[in-house]
């Protein structure tokens, strides 16, 4: 392991080098700690301890928000714990928090004949993503990622290191799936249970001018609740020049909408009839693509839109609002978006059936996401303030709450756990770290954490 004082050669690096967003924080941990297994968490916690530091974690550095940067903390760095097993009679992969779920896991399961509803984003880690839930490729078939969690390794407060599953430890087990950053022991490794990978993944992608936003909602909202559990329809908002256009069809310029539907499946009749529904669309279309795809292309698309190397605000909302209710302030926000990556996301997610009994907990009929894409500093202010309040004024109406993972508590908090979950959770933080020695949520106002509205 290797530790990097603050002032010394190499802090600063260590500090945000890994950080995916280049909005990187004014904040300052008093010492960086670059773990390299999980002996040396323990250690780090211990020594934390000793020295009167706070913890903070960090495994694949893209929380939008730099979570794992924190002022006088020690930040224990687990870009070494990147190790993958998996076991052929169980099915079981057990990963170190480190790994990224498109870059590493997927293949790894692919070469074995599994899969993992793994994050869209291919580089996101593992342990961030997992802990908050997890929204991933066939989630809506297949849950929450952190639902095929079966167990995890931690250390604790203390330094223990401990085994959490629904037998032992199962407060640490039930937290782990969907705590997000409020977890409090650092998970150094998942055991997460893998499925029978699909042999086809296919997709179906349909532009449409934004002026028809408002009859492309309604036709959704519509559809939304009888589709099968396989199709994943999203709605992107999107600026980039590369979007698929019929023979002798214009871009019309700026904003354009793309309906973009994927399905895993067992052959491409099953794809042709799921995607079937899509055809009777009334609004008109400006292009149209559907066929096979894969995981790998999927995945060099998201990694366009959402480029390494710039500076993110992000805001996101659940919603139970109908479409005419929606529309407003959604298609407000769409029509301004003004860099030509910044997009904004609706995923019909439709909740179909009572959660498992885990920390995760809200979630509403739709999810309305906006990441602000752009690259100059004095633009800071402006986009953060402007996502925040364009969100907050989606979810006035008919918010539900929001997912972790797509938010930013000193610009605009909302509810991200059930009321009766946050106060289990409060318990289990109380028993489990006392002292306080991990850092948990980051919020302007700590006193309106999970406070809805
Ligand atoms: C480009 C991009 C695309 C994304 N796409 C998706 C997506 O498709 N689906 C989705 O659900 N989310 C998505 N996200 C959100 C992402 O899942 C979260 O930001 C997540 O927290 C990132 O995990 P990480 O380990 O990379 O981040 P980190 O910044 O390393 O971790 C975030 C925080 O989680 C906690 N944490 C992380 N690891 C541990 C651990 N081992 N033990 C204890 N606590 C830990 C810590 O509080 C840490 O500060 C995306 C983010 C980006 C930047």
């Amino acid at each position: 392991m290797r530790l990097f004082l603050r002032g010394f050669a190499g802090y600063e690096e260590a500090r945000v080098g890994r950080v995916f967003n280049q909005r990187r924080p004014d904040r300052y941990p008093a010492a960086v700690l670059l773990a390299e297994s999980a002996d040396d968490v323990a250690e780090g916690v211990r020594m934390a301890g000793e020295r009167g530091w706070a913890v903070s974690v960090r495994s694949g550095g893209h929380s939008w928000a730099a979570w794992s940067v924190r002022d006088n903390a020690l930040l224990i760095d687990l870009e070494g714990l990147n190790s993958l097993a998996y076991d052929e009679e169980t099915g079981i992969a057990v990963a170190g928090p480190a790994v990224r779920g498109g870059r590493e896991l997927a293949p790894f399961l692919t070469e074995r004949g599994r899969a993992f509803p793994g994050g869209h984003c291919p580089t996101v880690g593992i342990g961030g993503f997992l802990l908050q839930g997890g929204q991933g490729w066939n989630s809506r078939s297949k849950g929450w990622a952190c639902e095929s969690v079966v167990a995890v390794d931690v250390v604790t407060a203390d330094g223990s290191a401990l085994h959490c599953d629904a037998q032992q430890n199962s407060d640490l087990y039930w937290a782990a799936r969907g705590a997000g950053p409020g977890y409090p022991a650092i998970v150094t490794a998942f055991h997460l249970q893998t499925y029978p990978a699909y042999p086809h993944l296919w997709h179906d992608t349909w532009t449409f001018a934004l002026d028809d936003g408002e009859a492309l909602l309604s036709w959704m909202h519509e559809l939304l609740p009888k589709l099968d559990r396989r199709v994943e329809p999203v709605i992107a908002a999107t600026r980039l020049p590369n979007i698929p256009l019929d023979e002798s069809v214009e871009h019309p310029g700026g904003t354009v909408l793309l309906l973009h539907t994927t399905v895993m499946v067992s052959n491409p009749e099953e794809a042709e009839d799921l995607l079937r529904v899509f055809d009777s669309c009334p609004v008109p279309k400006l292009g149209h693509v559907r066929g096979e795809t894969s995981l790998a292309e999927e995945s060099a698309a998201q990694d366009e839109q959402s480029p390494e190397g710039h500076r993110y605000a992000v805001d996101c909302t659940w919603t139970d609002a109908p479409a005419d209710r929606l529309a407003p302030p959604l298609l407000r926000l769409w029509r301004e978006l003004d860099t030509t990556h910044s997009f904004s996301i609706w995923y019909g997610w439709a909740p179909h059936r009572p959660l498992p009994d885990m920390a995760f907990s809200v979630e509403g009929n739709v999810y309305i996401a906006t990441y602000v894409v752009y690259q100059d500093a004095a633009d800071d202010e402006k986009y953060r303030t402007w996502v925040h309040e364009r969100t907050a004024a989606i979810a006035a109406d008919g918010g539900a709450g929001v997912y972790l993972g797509d938010t930013d508590f000193t610009g605009r908090q909302d509810r991200f756990l059930s009321d009766a979950n946050y106060r289990r959770l409060e318990e289990i933080r109380a028993t489990r770290d006392p002292d306080g020695r991990f850092v948990s949520y980051l919020a302007a106002d700590p006193a309106r954490l999970n406070v809805h509205g």
